[in-house]
Parts: structure tokens; C-alpha cells; sequence
């Protein structure tokens, strides 16, 4: 950033203004308000997703699968959306693995990942014929004892806590301890477990981080992935045929973040795919994104409920917060709460604005969707939207808190 200057959000151009209007698939915000039937509400773009993953496509080697990360974002609809454009589904819960399910794409393609699996989750992966990743001796032991209950030969991967991790990301979910995977070092022991249990371990799933706008901690992370995935190989008693190297894409949420540049990732994976291939012929390579692929196509819509001046502060009242999304208030892991973009709807033209903050309903100074930002003037009536919203919205919201009415989500 440059001396004096104040950091700005990256300019939002995926949603068109029509009239002064914002325009969400193609319809204006207000007439898309009333077509809901009420706010707030989530409203996801078909267009802008399907545009998402060809561009990312466009930058990425062909040979490289295109998983859906679900946890970003479970609507049914949506995760529909996603099975025809993407290559595999990857799921953390048996809740999500039946959505993955119901959208007709092929068990094969589908993964189960996450720490404290319990039985049952597997056993319904199992049975549908699903990749499980298994993160622990207990969840190998467990496999072993439901192929055999079954009669069905478990899909295993081992999921792999890596020694390094995703440089900048906003998460850390690889490198030191964690509850995440094998630690990379107790894979060849836990391999011949495997093997002494009868089971056939196909690959590794390597995740070494989440959120980083970074291409060079990106290109980094994924050159000591393709490392120590053929470290890996070779204590493997079979050849590999999976490999999940994980993701880590980030989309810009903050003043003075930029968008990730994806030719540089591109450009080395191209070689590093090549190279591995050459060791582990046959051996599929997948990388998994979420918020990626979904969260820029999303915006939260809440309509202003009252407006008031407080010691010369204005605030905006708006029918949502918090409960539907964490993430905006800046209570969903940030360590210093920054404003996600937001403006007024229906008011994209105007030439005037104004310093707002944007409150929700709930009686904790914690609801706040924007702090100090320079609005658009609105009254009541008016639509309050904020972007970046496709990804940890409502499933990663505490509903219940306050038990106001339930976000309404729509793929338009
Ligand atoms: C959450 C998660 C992802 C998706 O992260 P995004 O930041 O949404 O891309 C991918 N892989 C694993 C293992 C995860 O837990």
C-alpha cells in the first residue's frame, strides 16, 4: 500500500447495475426480493459460478481434476449446479455425502474427509462406494471392519498432515500438530497397518492450507506437496492412483486485497503434473477448492429496518446479521474484524455517500455487517447487500442465536 493512501475493496463488477439497481442472474435486486417472498435472503448466480470454474479451467493444466470442496456451500441447488461443472465433490459429514449423492455424481468421485469420522459415516460411504480419506489408525481399523461387516472393499486414501503448510493463508490446517490427518512421518507405519488389515491404500490427500491470495505460497505449497506425495510413493506398497493436492485458492474479502493470480499456478502445475506423471503413470491428480469456486457468485441481501443517528453516528437497522452470516461480522476466525464489501442495493448510482455503519437485529454489539462504511444514503425499505457471500454463509451461521427467522437461499 502506498504511503497515505486508504485501502479499498477490490471493485465488484460480476453483478450488473441495471437502473441504479443491482442485478443478481439477471434480475434487479427488488424485483428478486419479491420474487423470494421476503429478506434477507442469499441469492447465488448460475452464470457467474459456471463462468468461475471455466476461467479456472482456462488457467489450470487439462490433465488436473476440479474437485467441489462442499463445505463452502451445501444448498442442494447449488451443489447440483457445481456436479455438472466440476469433476469430483469432495464432502465432510454423511450429511453432505448424501447431498454429493443426490446430485447423481458418480461415488467414485466422491470423497469423505474430516477429523472424528464415526462409524456410521463411514459405513454409509462405504456402501455408497465413496473415497474415504481416513485421517487416523482408528478410522483404518474401523474400514477394515466394515469392508468385511459389508462385504464391499473400502475406497481408501490416507489424508496426510503435511511438515509444511500453505504460507499467508487465513486458515492453517497443515504443519505442526493438528487434528487433521496422518502426520506425514507415521504414514509408512500406518500404510503397513493398512496392508497387514487387507486394504488397499489407492492415495494421499495432502491439504496444507485454505484463503491465500498469494500465487507464489500457492506454487510453493503445491512443489512440496508433488514431494512429498512421491516420498510417500515409495513406502506405498502399490502404485499410487489418487492424488488430492488440496487447494488453498482465496478470493479477496478485505480493502487492499487483490485477486489471486492464477497464471503463475498454472504455469508450474503444468510441468509438476508432467514430472509426477512420469513417476505415477495413471495416477489421477485433483485439487480441491471451495470458497473459490463459490463465493465471489454469492451476495446476502437484508432490508433496512430502521435508520438512526446516534451521537452523530448513522446506523443502519437491517433485518439480518450475524445469525445468517458470521462471516461478514467478523466473527467467523478473523483476528481484527474488517468489512466485507457492501453498498445499497437498489441505490448503485447514487453520487453521494455517506458514513454508515450497518447493524443486524440481535442485542450484541457483535452484529454489525459494516462498520463506518461510505454508503449510499438508505432508508428503511432500502436493500442492504453484501458480496463475497457464496461461501460460509448460512451453514457456517449460529441460526438459532436470537431465534429470529431462518435465511431463505436461492440459485437464480
Ligand atoms: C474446508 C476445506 C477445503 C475448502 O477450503 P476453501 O478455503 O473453501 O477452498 C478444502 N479441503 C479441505 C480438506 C477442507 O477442510
Amino acid at each position: 500500500m502506498s504511503s497515505g493512501a486508504k485501502p479499498v475493496h477490490a471493485r465488484q463488477t460480476l453483478f450488473p447495475v441495471v437502473d441504479g439497481c443491482l442485478t443478481v442472474g439477471g434480475v434487479k435486486l427488488d424485483r428478486l426480493a419479491q420474487r423470494v417472498g421476503s429478506t434477507p435472503f442469499y441469492a447465488y448466480d448460475r452464470v457467474v459460478l459456471s463462468a468461475r470454474v471455466a476461467q479456472l479451467r482456462a488457467a489450470l493444466p487439462d490433465a488436473l481434476r476440479l474437485h467441489y470442496s462442499m463445505k463452502a456451500n451445501p444448498m442442494p441447488a447449488l451443489v447440483q449446479h457445481m456436479a455438472n461443472l466440476v469433476d469430483g465433490i469432495d464432502v465432510a459429514s454423511g450429511g453432505e455425502l448424501r447431498v454429493a449423492l443426490d446430485t447423481g455424481m458418480a461415488p467414485e468421485h466422491i470423497s469423505l474427509a474430516g477429523p472424528g469420522k464415526s462409524e456410521a459415516e463411514m459405513a454409509q460411504a462405504v456402501a455408497a462406494g465413496a473415497y474415504v480419506h481416513a485421517e487416523s489408525e482408528r478410522e483404518v481399523r474401523v474400514l477394515a471392519r466394515l469392508g468385511e461387516r459389508l462385504g464391499i472393499t473400502p475406497q481408501l486414501m490416507l489424508r496426510i498432515n503435511p511438515e509444511f503448510e500453505l504460507k499467508s493463508s487465513g486458515m492453517r490446517m497443515g504443519g505442526g500438530a493438528k487434528q487433521f490427518g496422518i502426520d506425514a512421518e507415521d504414514a509408512p507405519r500406518v500404510m503397513a497397518l493398512a496392508a497387514g488389515l487387507g486394504l488397499d491404500v489407492q492415495g494421499f490427500h495432502i491439504f496444507s492450507g485454505s484463503q491465500s491470495l498469494k500465487a507464489e505460497a500457492i506454487v510453493e505449497a503445491q512443489a512440496q506437496t508433488f514431494a512429498l506425495a512421491k516420498r510417500l510413493a515409495i513406502e506405498a506398497a502399490r502404485p499410487l492412483r489418487h492424488l488430492n493436492i488440496g487447494g488453498g485458492f482465496g478470493i479477496p474479502y478485505f480493502p487492499g486485497e487483490a485477486a489471486l493470480d492464477l497464471a503463475p499456478i498454472g504455469e508450474h502445475l503444468a510441468p509438476a503434473l508432467e514430472a509426477f506423471g512420469r513417476e505415477q503413470p495413471g495416477a489421477s491428480v485433483a485439487i480441491e477448492l471451495g470458497r473459490y469456486l463459490v463465493g465471489e457468485a454469492g451476495v446476502y441481501v437484508a432490508r433496512v429496518v430502521d435508520r438512526k443517528v446516534s451521537r452523530g453516528q448513522v446506523f443502519l437497522v437491517t433485518d439480518g446479521g450475524l445469525h445468517h452470516h458470521l462471516a461478514a461480522s467478523g466473527n467467523f476466525g478473523q483476528v481484527i474484524r474488517k468489512n466485507y464489501p457492501v453498498a445499497i442495493g437498489n441505490r448503485m448510482d447514487a453520487g453521494e455517500l455517506e458514513p454508515v455503519s450497518v447493524v443486524g437485529p440481535l442485542c450484541t454489539p457483535l452484529d454489525l455487517l459494516a462498520e463506518r462504511m461510505e454508503l449510499a444514503h438508505a432508508e428503511p425499505g432500502d436493500l442492504v447487500v453484501v458480496f463475497q457471500s457464496g461461501a460460509y454463509g448460512r451453514s457456517a451461521s449460529p441460526g438459532g442465536f436470537l431465534s429470529h427467522p431462518d435465511v431463505v437461499e436461492v440459485l437464480v
